[in-house]
């Protein structure tokens, strides 16, 4: 069963066409990068799929996820570019967050937090604040916060899209070694390099969708 289909998805901003007619599937396990410029639609296309925003066309739905939009929020996560954590919460509490809004208790969502600062090399940072962590640091905490609640579908718009070529391979490798195998994986990203990492590349360009043979 699809975690996503879309048919004919179109999204236009007044009279720009930032998505037009995108049909896809996403299942449990694909790990798919989006491969662009900038502007070409990528986060357009992000933001419908984790239900952040609304098609101007076509159809949008999510099977395996049940429809109803309130179930979402536990299954879905968001990666969004750098600077994304709040300012007053040291990393630890950062990450968890999503699962105190999810009503877990305390002492758990700190532990699983601790758990996933651990996979993602994290454990020494998680008693400092935002602006006393690196780029690579900050950005690889807002990893561990989207995978802190086990969702089913990670959207992430240009995660490395800050970083030096040597901290984002870092941050593809522990996203990548963190994923679990039914979690599937949509990232946006205009670099080549990061795209290669994933099984699949679908390629972007104003607003139309086209899979890599
Ligand atoms: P990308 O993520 O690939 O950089 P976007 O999806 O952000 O591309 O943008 C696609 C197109 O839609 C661009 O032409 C952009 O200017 C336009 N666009 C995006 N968001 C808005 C908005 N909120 N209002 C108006 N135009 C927008
Ligand atoms: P920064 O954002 O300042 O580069 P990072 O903590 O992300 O800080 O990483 C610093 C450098 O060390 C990066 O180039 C990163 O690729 C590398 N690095 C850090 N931890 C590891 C690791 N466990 N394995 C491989 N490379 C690592």
């Amino acid at each position: 069963v699809a975690l996503v289909m879309a048919q004919n998805l179109s999204r236009e901003y007044g009279n720009v066409a930032a998505l037009k007619r995108a049909s896809l599937r996403i299942f449990p396990g694909d790990s798919i990068a989006l491969l662009g410029l900038s502007g070409s639609g990528k986060s357009t296309l992000l933001h419908l799929l984790g239900g952040l925003d609304q098609p101007t066309g076509g159809e949008l739905s999510w099977p395996a996820l049940g429809d109803s939009a309130d179930l979402r929020p536990s299954k879905v996560a968001f990666v969004f570019q750098a600077q994304s954590l709040m300012p007053p919460l040291t990393a630890l509490e950062n990450v968890a967050l999503p699962l105190l809004l999810l009503g877990a208790a305390p002492d758990d969502a700190r532990q699983r937090a601790a758990d996933a600062l651990e996979t993602l090399d994290l454990l020494s940072v998680a008693q400092q604040l935002p602006e006393e962590l690196s780029g690579g640091q900050a950005q690889r905490v807002a990893v561990a916060r989207a995978l802190v609640t086990n969702p089913q579908l990670i959207l992430a718009d240009e995660p490395t899209g800050q970083l030096d070529s040597q901290t984002a391979q870092h941050l593809m490798d522990v996203l990548l070694a963190a994923l679990g195998p039914d979690t599937a994986l949509v990232m946006a990203t205009h670099d080549e390099t990061v795209a290669r990492r994933l099984k699949t590349v679908w390629r972007m360009k104003d607003g139309i969708l086209e899979e890599l043979p």
